[in-house]
C-alpha cells in the first residue's frame, strides 16, 4: 500500500476515499478535511474564541489538538459528570492534555455547580440516563460559553455519530430534529453558536489520528452507555458500510449538502427566557431546570402550561439533536411542580 500523496509506505487506509496515507500525509488529510468543513460552513475565523467541549475521548481531544495545530484560539471545557472512575480518568486525561499543550481548560463539576450527578439523575428523574446527561451537557456547555464570553462552542461529533443520529431521526421522521441536525447552529439570544468541525471524518479516521499523534485518551466506554440507542443505529450503519463503503458519508453529507434546505421550515420552535435561569426555552421553564428540579425534588413554581410536550422539551436546547427516544420516560410536564 502506497501513500496517495507522497507514494511512500502507507499506514492508514481510508476505504471510502479509496486511498491510503503515510503518517505525515494522513495528518495533512485530517487537517485539510477539518479546514474544509470550517470554511465551507463558515464555522469560525482566526480571531474568534472557541470553546471545545472535551470529554477525554479521542474525538474531542483530537479536535482540540487539530484546532490548536491550525492556530485557532481554542480553550477546552471539561464537565465532570460524576460517573465514578470513568469521569475521574476522563478529567485526568483532559488535564494532562491541556498541560502538555499549554492550553486553557475550564473544569466544571456538575454536582459542585448544579447539585447532582448523572448516575443519580438517571435513577431519580423521569428521563433515561443518557437523555438527562445529554441535556445537562448541552445546557452547561452553553452556559459556560456565555459566561466566559466565547464566540463558539465546538464539539467532537464525527461522521459516524451524526450519520447514526440522522438515521434515528429519519426512521421516525422527526422533521424538527432533522432540521436542526446541521454542522453549524448560529447564535441567537442566549445561545452561543455551535459547530461540529469533525463532521467529514469517520470514527476510524479520528481514532487513527489520535493514535498516530500519540494522544492519550479514554478508550473505555462510559459504563452507562447500555441505554444509549444511538449505538444500535451505529451498528446498523456499520453493517451497511461493510458491504458498501461510503454509505455513511453519502447519507450524512448528502443530507447536509442537498436535503437540509428542504427541512429548514420545520425548525419552528419559538423560544422565550426560562423563568428560573433565563435560558431560551419553548415553555415557562427550560428542560434543564425542569430535569434538575425533578432530580433534586424541588418545586419550580406554578404548574407548567398544558401545551408543553416532551417533543417541545427535546426540541429546545437541541444544538445536538438526538433520537427522540433518548428523551423517553414519563412526560416531565406531568410530574413537575406538583
Ligand atoms: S453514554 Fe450516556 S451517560 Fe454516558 S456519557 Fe454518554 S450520554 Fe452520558
Ligand atoms: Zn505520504
Ligand atoms: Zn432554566
Amino acid at each position: 500500500m502506497r501513500c496517495r500523496r507522497c507514494r511512500g509506505p502507507a499506514v492508514v487506509e481510508v476505504r471510502r476515499h479509496n486511498a491510503a496515507f503515510c503518517q505525515e500525509c494522513f495528518v495533512h488529510h485530517v487537517h485539510e478535511t477539518v479546514k474544509r468543513s470550517i470554511k465551507s460552513h463558515r464555522m469560525f475565523g482566526p480571531d474568534e474564541r472557541i470553546m471545545v467541549a472535551v470529554s477525554g475521548g479521542k474525538d474531542s481531544l483530537g479536535l482540540w489538538e487539530i484546532l490548536l495545530d491550525l492556530g485557532y484560539r481554542a480553550a477546552g471545557m471539561y464537565l465532570g459528570l460524576g460517573i465514578g472512575e470513568y469521569s475521574e480518568r476522563s478529567r485526568v486525561v483532559t488535564k494532562a492534555f491541556a498541560d502538555e499543550h499549554e492550553a486553557d481548560l475550564i473544569d466544571v463539576d456538575l454536582r459542585g455547580e448544579y447539585g447532582y450527578d448523572i448516575p443519580t439523575a438517571g435513577k431519580k428523574g423521569s428521563r433515561s440516563t443518557c437523555a438527562v446527561c445529554g441535556l445537562s451537557k448541552r445546557y452547561v456547555f452553553n452556559r459556560v460559553a456565555l459566561d466566559h464570553g466565547f464566540d463558539v462552542v465546538a464539539t467532537g461529533h464525527n461522521l459516524d455519530d451524526e450519520a447514526a443520529t440522522l438515521l434515528g431521526n429519519t426512521l421516525r421522521w422527526q422533521t424538527e430534529y432533522i432540521a436542526r441536525q446541521f454542522p453549524v447552529l448560529p447564535s441567537r439570544e442566549g445561545m452561543v453558536k455551535k459547530v461540529k468541525p469533525l463532521i467529514r471524518l469517520s470514527e476510524l479516521e479520528t481514532a487513527a489520528y489520535a493514535f498516530l499523534r500519540g494522544i492519550d485518551y479514554v478508550v473505555e466506554e462510559c459504563p452507562l452507555v447500555g441505554g444509549n440507542t444511538q449505538l444500535r443505529y451505529k451498528a446498523a450503519m456499520n453493517q451497511l458500510e461493510r458491504t458498501s463503503p461510503g454509505t455513511k458519508a453519502q447519507f450524512l453529507l448528502g443530507y447536509i449538502d442537498r436535503a437540509a434546505p428542504l427541512f429548514k421550515h420545520e425548525d419552528t420552535a419559538e423560544l422565550s427566557p426560562c423563568e428560573r435561569c433565563g435560558q431560551p426555552t419553548t415553555g415557562r421553564f427550560c428542560a434543564f431546570c425542569r430535569a434538575r428540579a425533578q432530580v433534586l425534588g424541588e418545586r419550580l413554581g406554578a404548574p407548567p402550561e398544558k401545551s408543553e410536550s416532551d417533543r417541545q422539551v427535546a426540541g429546545e436546547l437541541s444544538e445536538e439533536v438526538l433520537p427522540a427516544e433518548l428523551y423517553g420516560g414519563a412526560p416531565a410536564a406531568l410530574t413537575m411542580g406538583s
